[in-house]
């Protein structure tokens, strides 16, 4: 017998799982709770053997099943002003709160009991339950295990239900994340001989003004508008870094920005507007003032978007379940367009709501706990079942 359902949240958000921490605590649990109930349990180590994927498989071996998939990492709390320790779990007026709670500790609690509560020999097709790290820094994790899945030749999932926090809603949608970084190299020299050097801070007011520019002109090229609250392809500029003394001429300015591509669109389309205006423009002219000076553009990560096409038939059983009429686009990034790509048809569908996840005091509804395992019981029962 496992614990109630409350028993084993609690110890799941007592789990410091930030994602610079190890999650080998969790996973260990995991493995050994589940091994418990009769389940098939793999760990799939990252790299440098700090964390861990989870796998588990209940039912045949020989065929891909139903994967129940979340991320066992949460976001810091430090700057954050909760009013009780983030790693305990309080119950309080309806709600459960503690980091996690939304995103997305909850969900693997309830996927974790709806398979307890199968009955064994029900099974046509398998249950697996796939538990990452790394969500919240890049999806590192779910990558690691699409990749070890397949050198180990894999039977792979049937298709997934990503529970990220969505109230219950159906996306099959998302857009692409690429983030790139822009160092302008300039030539020192004294504030008051400005002809002797080569201002590196000037520059970035120009790449700033053509990513304006091309995000402006993106705004024209609208997709998708039934689904996406900005259905356009938009761009940030999150970071500036250059100078060091309002009296030097300063050598080095670095700009870090990201742009999140709609999945209709190229993902290279807004770096390479850039590097045009770089190569074309900016560099000649830099070059022009000073040999040494420079401009380089390189790209720091790129996840793609999420798009599953629609009618598939995980998207129509979790319509069905959940009274929805039409799968939509998450207004955020997840997992699904790596087991998308991998060749599992993703949809994402859990508990809790996105607009608590990340903050302090997040919480879950007492009723968003309640309704999950019905909802992956019933899952589980039409994708697997006899
Ligand atoms: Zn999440």
């Amino acid at each position: 017998m496992g614990m109630e359902l409350i028993e084993l949240e609690r110890r799941l958000i007592g789990f410091d799982t930030v994602s610079r921490n190890s999650n080998l605590e969790m996973a260990d649990f995991l493995e050994g709770y589940l091994g418990g109930l009769g389940l098939r349990v793999e760990l799939y180590p990252s790299e440098d053997g700090r964390k861990a994927n989870l796998l588990a498989t209940l039912g045949p071996s020989d065929v891909g099943g139903l994967m129940l998939a979340g991320h066992m990492d949460v976001v810091p709390v430090e700057g954050q002003a909760w009013d009780a320790d983030p790693f305990t779990l309080r119950a309080e007026d309806g709600r459960y709160y503690g980091r996690g709670t939304a995103d997305m500790k909850s969900f693997i609690a309830q996927a974790i009991h709806a398979v307890e509560q199968l009955p064994r020999d029900s099974l046509k097709l398998p249950v697996h339950l796939a538990f990452t790290y790394d969500e919240e820094v890049g999806c590192g994790g779910a990558e690691r295990l699409m990749t070890l899945l397949r050198e180990r030749e894999h039977v792979l999932p049937k298709c997934a239900v990503i529970g990220e926090p969505t109230g219950f809603q159906v996306f099959r949608l998302h857009k692409g994340i690429t983030i790139a970084q822009v160092s302008i190299t300039g030539v020192e020299g004294h504030s008051g001989k400005p002809e002797l050097g080569v201002n590196a801070t000037y520059p970035a007011v120009r790449i700033i003004d053509k990513l304006i520019e091309v995000e402006a002109e993106r705004k024209r090229h609208r997709s998708m508008e039934e689904y996406f609250q900005f259905p356009y392809t938009t761009v940030n500029v999150g970071m500036i870094n250059g100078g060091t003394a309002v009296n030097i001429i300063p050598n080095r300015c670095e700009i870090a920005f990201e742009y999140r591509t709609m999945p209709t669109e190229d993902t290279m389309y807004v770096y390479r507007q850039l590097e045009g205006y770089i190569s074309e423009v900016l560099r000649p002219e830099l070059k022009q003032r000073d040999e040494r000076a420079d401009v380089e553009l390189r790209i720091l990560n790129r996840l793609m978007p999420m798009e599953l096409p629609a009618g598939s038939e995980i998207e129509r059983i979790a319509l069905e379940l959940t009274g929805h009429s039409e799968a939509t686009a998450a207004p955020y990034y997840t997992e699904g367009a790596i087991y998308n790509e991998a060749g599992i048809p993703t949809v994402i569908c859990g508990p809790g709501d996105i607009d608590q996840a990340h903050r302090p005091n997040e919480f879950i509804t007492r009723e968003q706990m309640e309704q999950g395992v019905p909802f992956l019981a019933g899952l589980i029962a039409k994708v697997c079942g006899p």
